[in-house]
């Protein structure tokens, strides 16, 4: 292993994840702290999924010590702390304390803060932080339920978060390239900076700065700035050609459709599968109240289908999904269709099912509570943000393609299976 990750929330993680995986890392991503015992041995690099972006600072500050010292006794070379690409965070935290905890616990003189994610319009120049075409104070950012974003200069944003001499490093730099900003982290060391935002607009600026960043033990920022961060253990020979670590195999068994997410763009893919011929059971949650339908009459349903890959789903449509939830309340509803599905996946798993697509990211998260995986070694993208992965759990190990709900296109149901293969 040699590269370790901390993101402050799951999704974060997986976008980390992947793009540590597409630059050729094979890459494990961890829900919470990796266990003592755990085997780091199969990753190049392992992303820890932490839920810590709006809890209380000394917690999240704890979290990320206790996750980041898992990571360098498993042989992490160099930590990544990851937060959100528009910088979510409050006056009080929780991207200044951990930085500046990390920065301490690894005895490290600086490290860089970016954000910046260009493919997705996240940008930074002269240390403002621009949302598509408008400063982050600007963008929808402002009204953020929990983290209201009201400034986009982070150089000011993160100096109120932290006690340690926050700088810039801007553009002209960067556009020169990594020994340019090299010398910029060298300036800001010599005017007492520990923490420099770097300017970033092009994922060639990202990059540049990963490149410049090949010693530093500590760096931060949204999941772009991970994309130079491989090249340099391949240049130092520690790390195999991009193509060597594509060994993704799914290990072998039945596979299962699980659809638990009501959004648009799953309902679109459950008709498309339905029109390609798909055998498909729609649960209710009032019969699953009432005892009419069980987790062992899907089960037993599903044994019975010998055409193609079966799907299960309770997605519905809003006005459907409002009469249940009238009926049983809104979380009760919720609740007794993921408690469902997650008990179908533990059958099934049980019957010999070891390739399951799930749909929904509650649902996603209950099916993987219930399957007990605590870890999934990324494999290859089936549509942009949902790889399949692999649970590391010997021979109980099944694959994985957890996909949150306004995620892939109308065909994923039907083109995941080709991606397995
Ligand atoms: P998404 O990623 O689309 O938000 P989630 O799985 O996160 O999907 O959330 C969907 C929620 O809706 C889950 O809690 C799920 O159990 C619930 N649900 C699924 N089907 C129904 C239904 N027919 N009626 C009411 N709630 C439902």
């Amino acid at each position: 292993m040699l590269l370790g990750a901390i993101a402050d929330d799951l999704t974060g993680a997986t976008d980390l994840a992947l793009t540590l995986s597409r630059e050729g890392m094979k890459t494990v991503q961890v829900v919470g702290a990796p266990p003592e015992d755990f085997d780091f041995s199969a990753a190049d690099a392992v992303v820890v999924a932490l839920k810590s972006r709006t809890i209380i600072a000394d917690e999240a500050v704890r979290l990320s010590l206790d996750a980041a010292r898992r990571l360098i006794a498993g042989g992490a070379e160099q930590i990544i702390f990851k937060y959100c690409s528009t910088f979510d965070s409050t006056p009080e935290g929780n991207i200044g304390p951990v930085a500046e905890a990390l920065v301490d616990m690894l005895g490290e003189k600086l490290t860089l803060a970016c954000p910046a994610f260009p493919a997705n319009g996240r940008t930074v120049y002269r240390g403002h932080l621009f949302v598509g075409d408008l400063l982050l104070s600007d963008s929808t950012m402002k009204d953020h339920p929990l983290t209201p974003m009201r400034d986009a200069n982070l150089v000011r944003v993160l100096q109120q978060q932290t006690k340690l001499q926050v700088g810039l490093v801007t553009r002209d730099a960067v556009a020169k390239g990594a020994a340019a900003v090299r010398e910029a982290f060298d300036a800001a060391i010599g005017k007492g900076d520990r923490i420099v935002i770097v300017d970033a607009i092009a994922d060639q600026d990202l990059r540049e700065i990963g490149h410049a960043a090949a010693d530093m033990k500590l760096i931060t920022g949204g999941s772009g700035i991970a994309l130079g961060l491989p090249e340099n253990f391949r240049r130092a020979g520690k790390l195999a050609p991009v193509e060597a670590t594509r060994s993704f195999s799914a290990p072998a068994g039945d596979a299962i459709i699980l659809a638990g997410s009501c959004s648009a763009a799953t309902r679109r893919q459950i008709k498309t599968a339905i029109d390609a011929g798909t055998a498909a059971i729609k649960l209710d949650p009032l019969e699953i109240a009432a005892g009419k339908t069980s987790a062992e009459t899907v089960i037993d349903w599903v044994a019975a289908q010998t055409e193609g890959i079966p799907m299960v789903y309770s997605s519905a449509d809003p006005e459907e999904v409002r009469q249940a939830q009238q009926a049983l309340g809104r979380e009760k509803a919720g609740e007794i269709v993921e408690h469902l599905l997650a008990n179908v996946a533990i059958g099934l798993r049980d019957r010999g099912y070891r390739r399951f697509l799930v749909a929904g990211g509650e649902t996603s998260g209950a099916v993987v509570q219930g399957l007990g995986v605590e870890a999934m070694l990324i494999g290859p993208e089936i549509d942009p943000g949902v790889p399949w992965t692999v649970s590391l759990e010997g021979d109980r190990s099944v694959a994985l393609a957890l996909k949150s709900g306004n995620f892939g296109r109308d065909d994923f149901f039907l083109k995941a299976w080709r991606v397995a293969r």
